[in-house]
């Protein structure tokens, strides 16, 4: 159940790029890869554009990226990648795919939250059910006929009244109830379903050293 406490933005300021982790601030002027987008650290200003990374650094970087787009600790990340390995199919698909199916990251994905940070507080705080049973446990694998619902006495809760109102685009493998604030799986995500801007094959070649 741990979780990563550290500055968040640091993440992507350490990737070079926004990886979305805080919602509404992402989007705004307080972002802080929109103020200083060079990594963090006392030489981090010094240090951008040096050498070409080495493959291994760029391998770990994809891998560090993922983690941290999904809130995932690096045990049970590679629990994940084990998985994918051992699954029939692309192993790169099959990585995202677990990730996609993780209750936190289909109710962001369906809009229930505007962060992977606070999709896992709702579920942890109870508020969310599934196929009617209350389920607070974010890394719950989804499957084909699953029904999420916000439960009946947490349907006014701001944050969850906020990111449905901001709307969000919903891939086709979810189907949203706003009015209900209720989702159905209807089947498991396809690769065009999931976008995220990671070369899954550099962390699956990672694990693979
Ligand atoms: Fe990343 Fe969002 Fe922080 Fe910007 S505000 S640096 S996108 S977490």
């Amino acid at each position: 159940m741990a979780r990563y406490t550290g500055p968040v933005c640091r993440l992507c300021r350490r990737e070079g790029q926004k990886l979305f982790l805080k919602g509404e601030r992402c989007h705004g002027p307080k972002c802080a890869m929109e103020r200083k987008s060079y990594p963090p650290g006392e030489h981090g200003n010094q240090r951008r554009g040096r050498r070409r990374p080495s493959d291994y650094a760029m391998q770990l970087r994809e891998k560090q990226k993922l983690r941290a787009i999904y809130g995932v600790l690096e045990r049970p990340f590679r629990r994940y990648v084990a998985r994918a390995l051992h699954a029939k199919g692309v192993t790169g698909f099959m990585l995202l795919s677990l990730l996609e199916r993780r209750l936190d990251s289909v109710l962001r994905r369906a809009g229930l939250a505007s962060s992977q940070a606070q999709a896992r507080q709702v579920v942890r705080h109870r508020h969310i059910a599934v196929n009617g049973r209350v389920c607070d446990i974010p890394s719950r694998e989804v499957r084909e006929g699953d029904v999420i619902e916000v439960r009946e006495g947490s349907r006014e809760l701001q944050s969850i009244v906020q990111s449905l109102a901001r709307g969000y685009e919903v891939p086709d493998w979810l189907e949203v109830d706003a009015a209900n604030q209720t989702i159905t799986v209807r089947r498991l995500p396809e690769p065009d379903d999931i976008n995220v801007d990671v070369d899954e094959q550099q962390v699956v070649e990672f694990y693979s050293r």
